[in-house]
């Protein structure tokens, strides 16, 4: 296969970062099979994606494993592992980008990287190249770090009591309040090595030929027209799972109901009798929730015996209350690990209790599942939860501590109660603007087709 173009693509390999950025060079890759795409990602992240039976479906996506910066034997926490690859770069990607360039006989024409990697702007400036930044998360998060410092001017400003107050100054957050920001916006309370990326992040941005979003324009119109006057090109071509080609690999296989259900959670479904009867619970693919909210969601589950179905890792389940797998072996399931996608889309579902991971988020988005937010204090978790709750009204919350009352208190008014109609209607609309947005003349797409003629004929815009 002879190529005319060859684009370089970062990864960032923690938490569930790398998949929509893989899914987006799918797409990219289907769209312009005369480019090469070359991924550049750790072994342990290509590995979580790809293995001897899932391979990449398309010829001109050439994956390569970069260093993760840990030295042999390592075992530490998840913050100490990204510290060390971010400090093995941006040496270790440009050790792999000259043997891509060496091997397919082209230099890079653009750079895409994941937008934590901001020093992607150095090295595309180094190769008088274009860098395409894309943020995985909501045009909400991306604003709340962009509009740091009028934030911090006015906390510092403010006689109000600080975490009550809203940031009704930034346009489309009204509802946000202090308390819901993410700790790295607070760069000199919170001088972490997360706080500084996203910190240098919001530096290098504007210096982007366009911020690609897995978001779509309708979800917040404000937020998007603000954002669209602060880089070269706003691009939102989200949901990525509503497109065109399949979210998960896994799903290019001959019968990806049958892989995917490796843990039966999709027949058991099948045998729920009611529709909308059941509840899923995760809390995405890092977070661990506390035994005191593990206890609370149990007894809740217990007192009102829904049938649920809960993807707990197995160090979770000690925090079970004594006796609870055998006493709701009839009408519960617990699994290592589910095909959300799937499992929400599965007309059995009711409820989500979430996290509230923007993945998880938007997948409930696109099933019209409402939620029950159970946000941690981690990344954008607490501010997706707001904009659930109050800004879009999809879902409900628990304010302070989880308890079993709060929850059995939530689960009816999403699940059962008039009051809780406007939820369900609420989701339903906003799954129809998602679903408008990727038609074949909607917003998502009339961007992505944007990104494809910027990357298609790259110049330093
Ligand atoms: N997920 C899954 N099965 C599980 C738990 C999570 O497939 O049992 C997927 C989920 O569909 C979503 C991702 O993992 O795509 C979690 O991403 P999110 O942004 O919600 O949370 P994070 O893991 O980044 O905190």
């Amino acid at each position: 296969m002879v190529f005319d173009l060859h684009i370089g693509v970062l990864a960032f390999p923690f938490g569930t970062h790398a998949g929509p950025l893989l899914t987006l060079v799918q797409r990219l890759a289907a769209s312009s099979p005369r480019t090469q795409f070359s991924f550049l990602n750790t072994r342990v992240s290509n590995g979580s994606m790809f293995n001897a039976r899932v391979s990449v479906p398309y010829e001109n996506i050439k994956v390569y494993d970069v260093w993760d910066g840990m030295p042999q034997g390592f075992w530490g926490n998840h913050f100490e592992a990204i510290r060390l690859f971010l400090s093995a770069s941006p040496d270790n990607f440009e050790k792999v980008i000259e043997k891509a360039e060496e091997e397919t006989g082209l230099k890079l024409c653009c750079l895409i990287s994941d937008a934590f990697l901001s020093f992607a702007c150095d090295l595309a400036e180094k190769r008088g190249v274009p860098w395409v930044a894309f943020w995985g998360s909501a045009s909400h998060s991306l604003s709340v770090h962009v509009h740091t410092e009028e934030i911090l001017k006015a906390v510092g400003s403010t006689e109000v009591t600080k975490q009550e107050h809203t940031l009704s100054y930034i346009p489309g957050l009204t509802k946000v309040r202090l308390s819901d920001l993410p700790p790295e916006n607070f760069l000199d309370k919170n001088p972490s090595l997360l706080a500084l990326t996203i910190n240098n992040m919001v530096q290098k941005l504007p210096k982007s030929i366009a911020v690609v979003l897995n978001c779509f324009e309708e979800i917040d119109p404000v937020i998007t027209n603000d954002l669209k006057s602060k880089f070269k090109h706003l691009l939102n071509i989200g949901p990525l799972m509503l497109g065109l080609q399949p979210q998960h690999l896994i799903l290019s296989s001959p019968n990806p109901r049958a892989l995917d259900d490796k843990t039966g959670c999709l027949s058991w479904l099948d045998n729920q009798n009611k529709p909308r009867s059941a509840i899923y619970i995760s809390f995405g693919s890092f977070v661990t929730p506390s035994k005191n909210e593990v206890m609370s969601l149990a007894e809740a589950l217990e007192t009102c015996q829904i049938p649920f179905l809960w993807s707990m890792k197995d160090h979770v389940k000690k925090s079970l209350p004594e006796g609870f797998l055998n006493r709701t072996i009839a009408y519960g399931k617990i699994v290592a690990w589910a095909p959300q996608l799937q499992v929400l889309g599965h007309s059995s579902i009711g409820a989500f209790i979430s996290h509230c991971g923007w993945n998880s988020i938007l997948e409930s988005i696109c099933s019209c599942v409402p939620m029950i937010c159970v946000p941690m204090t981690m990344a954008d978790h607490k501010l997706n939860a707001r904009m659930v709750v109050d800004s879009w009204k999809i879902g409900v919350g628990v304010e302070g501590v989880l308890t079993k009352s709060k929850t059995i208190e939530a689960l009816n008014h999403v699940m059962f109660s008039e009051a809780g109609k406007p939820i369900r209607e609420n989701i339903y609309r906003l799954k129809e603007k998602a679903l408008d947005a990727v038609k074949l003349d909607g917003s998502s797409t009339k961007n992505y087709k944007k990104l494809l003629e910027i990357i298609s004929a790259p110049k330093l815009g």
